[in-house]
């Protein structure tokens, strides 16, 4: 528990940001002639506490996003009791790596999962989801950066695993995500996020049931949101840096 004080303090630092953060998405959608386009925000809440993501809960925030299954499944826990189910329901996304040993606890606690990278992976979510859930919502995570190193799907991979999704029980393919290497030059960063949007826009056009492109985080949302974005996973800008 935290003592009222400190619980103040959270509470302003989270609401200014969380202010700061839908309005500069705003005005960069305007500025890059996306107005009409709805950007989700998710807040990036891995290492946070419950307290820290009720506090942005009651200032009306709902998409969450979590790096590990097991700290995640606590936090969902414990938030659905601090946070009543007669206010509008949270929306949690699991965007880490994810290893076959976690699949289940994905599978029967998120809502969303952005890092998809292969076929057994999504093979067991779909096995694994609980069948009075509705279908968890997913997305391919793409290796846009072209290193060995970076975690995701190589370009011509993608394809044939999301046509494999549209075939499983229990998941929606929903669309792609991305993790580019960082950088702080504005023109280098909207490079990978524009080839993932190429990529996007052609499996569109193939027929693809895809809606969703979940590119940018605190350091380069504005240039994902240039080239295209409609999800943007923001920690830092909203709880602060972690340590
Ligand atoms: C940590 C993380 C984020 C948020 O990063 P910030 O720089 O804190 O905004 C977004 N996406 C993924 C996949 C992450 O692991």
């Amino acid at each position: 528990m935290l003592i009222q004080s400190e619980y103040l303090r959270i509470m302003r630092v989270i609401s200014n940001n969380l202010q700061a953060i839908r309005q500069e998405i705003q005005e960069k959608a305007a500025s890059f002639g996306r107005q009409n386009t709805f950007i989700r925000l998710v807040a990036v809440s891995k290492t946070r506490s419950a307290d820290e993501v009720l506090t942005a809960a009651r200032l009306g925030q709902r998409d969450f996003g979590e790096n590990y299954a097991q700290e995640g499944v606590e936090k969902i826990l414990a938030l659905r009791e601090k946070f009543g189910s007669a206010e509008a329901p949270l929306v949690w996304h699991f965007i880490g790596p994810l290893q076959s040993n976690k699949t289940r606890l994905v599978a029967e606690h998120f809502d969303w999962v952005h890092s998809i990278t292969r076929a057994k992976i999504a093979e067991r979510l779909a096995s694994q989801r609980p069948r009075h859930l509705s279908p968890l919502q997913v997305l391919v995570e793409v290796n846009v950066s072209k290193e060995a190193s970076k975690s995701g799907c190589a370009l011509d991979e993608v394809m044939p695993l999301c046509r494999l999704i549209m075939t499983l029980p229990g998941l929606a393919l929903r669309g792609l995500m991305c993790i580019p290497a960082p950088t702080e030059d504005f023109a280098a960063q909207r490079l990978p996020f524009a080839r993932l949007y190429a990529l996007w826009e052609a499996l569109r056009q193939a027929g693809l049931p895809l809606d969703t492109l979940s590119m940018g985080m605190s350091g380069d949302f504005p240039a994902a949101i240039c080239e295209g974005s409609n999800l943007v996973r923001i920690g830092t800008a909203i709880f602060g840096a972690r340590t």
